[in-house]
């Protein structure tokens, strides 16, 4: 037994030099632990996944041990800034990371439900030119822990307010399927340590196929959301230019074969962008891909929301209705997002971690 009662830090090591406390898996942590009794590491995994507790306030460990585990246990978030709409019902952090990158995350509280939306990667190298995450460009893949304690961290917010965190959404900064080892390893402890169902997890995505058909191999069915924008493919390389290497069709047979193994829900986002996007010929178009697929697709649609560095303006909310109107005509499920956070720049789209954003697209 070392002289603090923790096992050498082999573990750390191997974890690399970024590993934070979320980073441990229950093994890796028992390893830290491996000199003391076994009912210390279900005190440290209770303490930190169900009591939200730093190991500081894990009060049934002794207080040498609190104090060592702090030490080598460190947090990877450090908050930089935080907004909140003035009810509270929308709150934005933003986090520093280790190495100076920087994120956010978003909580958000409904009457039945309470969401967390959380970045994936410092950035994106997506670049979707109407997303300001996709205009400020792509600076690194977060660790399983730092995707975990941004959850863990936006669930004491929402403790204050009597709440507990049910949903989990990977729509912020990044690619989720970019990441796709790190964002898996991230569902796996979501689901098994912090108890959230698998049906309240969902990965949002570009449109990465090779990550499309990987999540189709996972044991747990999540939920998927494509983001699609465009129902041909000349628009959509326009406007998700990821499209040009993984066109519509291809796009299209990768989903269908997720709703054929996972017999879950899908959807398709789509962002309406006036004049661009929101005609009755996208209406048509998009309602034909739709039935293409085994299991209906849902479609979420959000008005676009302004970033610095696209122009185009979102379409007005009756015309969003209209096209909304328009696709459950065509028989297809659709509801228009409640659009949350546009006053602090929450909303979909508009996280960039206060980087200074490129003013570089002259599109339109
Ligand atoms: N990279 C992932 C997840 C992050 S974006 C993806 O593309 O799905 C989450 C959603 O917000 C996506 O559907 C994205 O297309 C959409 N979005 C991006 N910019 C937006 C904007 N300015 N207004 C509305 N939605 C936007």
């Amino acid at each position: 037994m070392t002289r603090d009662g923790l096992a050498p830090l082999a573990v750390a090591v191997s974890l690399g030099c970024m590993a934070g406390r979320y980073d441990y898996d229950r093994a890796a942590l028992g390893e830290l632990l491996a000199d003391q009794p076994r009912y210390r590491l279900d005190q440290l995994w209770s303490g930190l996944y169900e009591h939200l507790a730093e190991p500081t306030a894990i009060t049934g460990l002794p207080a040498a041990l609190r104090a060592r585990l702090d030490e080598v246990l460190p947090t990877s978030l450090t908050e930089v800034a935080r907004q909140s709409t003035p009810g509270g019902e929308t709150v934005k952090f933003l986090w520093h990371l280790e190495g100076g990158a920087q994120i956010e995350s978003v909580l958000m509280l409904y009457r039945d439900r309470a969401t967390v939306c959380v970045s994936t990667q410092a950035g994106c190298a997506m670049a979707c030119g109407f997303c300001a995450t996709g205009q400020a460009g792509f600076t690194r893949q977060l660790t399983v822990g730092e995707i975990v304690e941004q959850v863990i961290l936006a669930s004491r917010q929402a403790r204050l307010a009597d709440r507990r965190v049910s949903n989990v959404v990977f729509m912020g900064m990044g690619e989720p399927l970019a990441n796709e080892e790190a964002v898996w390893g991230a569902v796996e402890r979501l689901h098994s340590a912090v108890g959230l169902s698998a049906r309240h997890l969902t990965i949002s995505t570009v449109g990465l196929v090779p990550g499309i058909r990987k999540l189709g191999d996972r044991p747990l069915p999540v939920n998927l959301a494509v983001s699609l924008h465009a129902a041909n493919d000349a628009l959509r390389s326009e406007l998700v230019p990821i499209n040009r290497r993984y066109p519509l069709e291809v796009l299209m047979q990768a989903c269908a074969e997720y709703l054929a193994k996972k017999n879950r829900r899908l959807s398709f986002e789509w962002a309406l962008i006036d004049g661009v996007n929101d005609r009755q010929s996208d209406a048509v178009e998009l309602s034909r891909l739709c039935r293409g697929l085994p299991l209906h697709a849902h479609v979420n649609l959000i008005p676009l929301n302004p970033t610095p560095g696209w122009p185009t303006k979102g379409t007005p909310l009756s015309r969003v209705h209209d096209f909304c109107h328009q696709l459950e005509s065509l028989g297809v499920n659709a509801t228009v997002r409640q659009n949350r956070g546009t006053d602090i720049e929450a909303a979909c789209g508009q996280l960039a971690a206060g980087q200074p954003v490129t003013l570089g697209s002259t599109r339109r």
